[in-house]
């Protein structure tokens, strides 16, 4: 069945989420689940994954695309609009607690938020 294969890769790409504990790029995804998925399947599962409320996009300031688990999202509604950290050390990116709400105009739609912070992390100081 073509639905137990899809699942199974899922819930490996959710796996070395859950562990890295940070947000992680598609590269350094595929360097880790090489062996077992392509990248076009690993691309395809992280895309489900936000639309189903699971993960969220993060543009890093450098223009790379990263994803992060989220925490009380759905899908039909994101709230990743906290801050994100780069560690301009270990390259790492991690969720701040941090948020902000912006007032938009009226009849305004807010779709995605871009609020990083560079600095050095505790490990790194
Ligand atoms: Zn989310
Ligand atoms: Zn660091
Ligand atoms: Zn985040």
């Amino acid at each position: 069945m073509i639905k137990k294969r899809n699942t199974a890769s899922k819930n490996e790409v959710l796996a070395v989420l859950k562990e890295n504990k940070t947000a992680m790029s598609q590269d350094e995804l595929e360097k880790i689940l090489k062996n077992k998925m392509d990248r076009v399947t690993i691309y395809r599962i992280l895309y489900s994954f936000c639309d189903d409320g699971i993960l969220h996009k993060v543009m890093s300031d450098e223009g790379k695309t990263y994803f992060a688990l989220c925490k009380d999202c759905d899908e039909n509604h994101h709230h990743d609009s906290h801050f994100h950290f780069r560690c301009t050390v270990c390259n790492k990116i991690e969720c701040l607690n941090a948020s902000l709400s912006l007032n938009l105009p009226l009849n305004y739609v807010q779709k995605e938020v871009n609020l990083m912070v560079t600095g050095i992390c505790s490990n790194c100081v």
